[in-house]
């Protein structure tokens, strides 16, 4: 068969995506993501992992794709392709390319960059090569088998949707996208290239959403909703603190722009914000430490404060981490009073995020908000968008590229079941809905 499409991981659960395409005696590896649940899981009460775990004992906790389904292709691997920055999709790359040491590791800047402030957070090199691509650009891996990095909206920028092209056909990768036709950072999806490609022979294309029967909002409606709370407030002589995911640059856009509007001092704090906003700046994608200050040490963290209280608490506008209630983040932290501020009646939190549907997220969440309700904290929550397409996206999506063969992705069969009801609904007539493991030909 000239096509072969092994469904690593991803298809079970919303987590570990990984898909092997094997064209005659060559193989590529579509994403290489953690699952993020047993992984956090694995990690927590434990001392300073750095550098010390293994693809081994994380495969054992189930918090990296099983690439045992490969095990015969494993010296076929010609690349490893992550197509965006999100952990779920290159978190397992410091861990699992060890495998194939010889594949190099090609991607958006962005999520290059990302993936090099992980391998120095975890104190992990990797053998393989590691090279960039620019948006809508094609990266040639063999005489067969070429890349294409489609340039398309999610919620980290420099997503790209990957074209697989081969002798044989093109396989399109769209996992995380959304339809986004005004972004507030980067560019539209490129619609054009995607009309072009019209007649995909394999679509692998993200579930997630597949029983919301809706369009997914632009991001410029959450700005929209962080302008509604933040500039119309009677906060003056209030403290404001706002959370979101680190890795939504877009989001911190919009967040500064409002706070430019308030004329507060914008205080970002806590790791991994600062990781992921460096990581942006180093490739000239932003420029936020122009108008923000940024901490991440305890030491300057309670200077800030200390300074803040001096200058007054309404002269400074706080982003932190810490939205889905983790226990050691800053927010939590902040709500226990272990750092140099005490919240006074009325403060504000905003939670720009959503709190994502696991039971440890649900739990911490809840012990957070009622931690700052305890502290008469005004709170503001959900003002959010997703960065995932549901189906009406998906009908547009199917609609552009009039794929043959359509294989659902990241979510378990429910919802691959419920894609694959409504491609069927609208004349594409062959989705396959797979497990993890399982093998198709094409
Ligand atoms: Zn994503």
């Amino acid at each position: 068969m000239p096509i072969e499409i092994c469904t690593i991981g991803g298809f079970s659960r919303t987590e570990g995506n990984s898909v092997a395409i094997k064209v005659d005696d060559e193989v590529l590896l579509l994403d290489m993501g953690l699952g993020m649940e047993d992984f956090i899981k694995h990690q927590e009460d434990r001392e300073d992992v750095r550098g010390k775990l293994t693809y081994k004992e994380l495969q054992r906790v189930n918090a990296v794709p099983n690439y045992d389904h490969i095990n015969d292709w494993k010296d076929l691997v010609i690349g490893i392709v992550p197509s965006h920055g999100h952990l779920d999709h290159v978190g397992a790359i410091p861990f699992a390319a060890t495998l194939f040491p010889t594949a190099p590791i090609v991607s958006t800047p962005y999520t290059i960059e990302v993936l090099r402030s992980i391998l120095w957070d975890e104190h992990l090199e990797l053998s393989n090569d590691i090279i960039t691509v620019p948006l809508n650009k094609t990266h040639k891996f063999s005489e067969k088998i070429s890349v294409e990095f489609v340039n398309v909206t999610h919620s980290i920028p420099h997503t790209a949707i990957l074209v697989v092209h081969t002798p044989y056909g093109k396989v399109m990768y769209a996992n995380d996208y959304k339809f986004d036709r005004t972004p507030v950072l980067g560019k539209k999806p490129n619609f054009e290239r995607l009309a072009e490609l019209e007649g995909v022979d394999i679509l692998i294309i993200n579930c997630l959403y597949a029983h919301a029967h809706r369009k997914c909002p632009s991001e410029s409606v959450a700005r929209e909703m962080l302008k509604d709370v933040m500039l119309n407030q009677n906060c003056e002589d209030r403290g404001m603190i706002v959370t979101t995911f680190s890795s939504h640059l877009a989001r911190l856009k919009s967040i500064i722009e409002m706070d430019k509007k308030m004329n507060r001092k914008i205080v970002f704090i806590g790791r991994s914000l600062d990781k992921y906003v460096r990581a942006a700046e180093r490739i000239n994608l932003v420029h936020f430490t122009d108008d923000i200050i940024m901490v991440r040490h305890r030491d300057k963290i309670n200077k800030i404060f200390r300074k803040m209280e001096k200058d007054g608490r309404e002269k400074y506008l706080i982003v932190c981490t810490g939205h889905q209630g983790e226990k050691r983040a800053v927010l939590s932290r902040l709500m226990r009073g272990e750092l140099d501020f005490k919240f006074r009646d009325g403060d504000i939190v905003v939670f720009s995020c959503r709190v994502i549907p696991v039971e440890v997220n649900k739990v911490n969440r809840e012990r957070l908000e009622n931690g700052l309700r305890a502290k008469n904290v005004r709170i503001f929550k959900d003002l959010h968008v997703s960065g995932h397409a549901a189906l009406e996206d998906h009908r547009d999506m199917l609609e552009l590229v009039k794929p043959k063969n359509i294989i659902p992705i990241h979510a378990e069969n429910e919802k691959a079941q419920m894609l694959a009801d409504f491609a069927k609904k609208i004349g594409f007539k062959k989705t396959f809905v797979a497990k993890d493991g399982e093998r198709f030909s094409f």
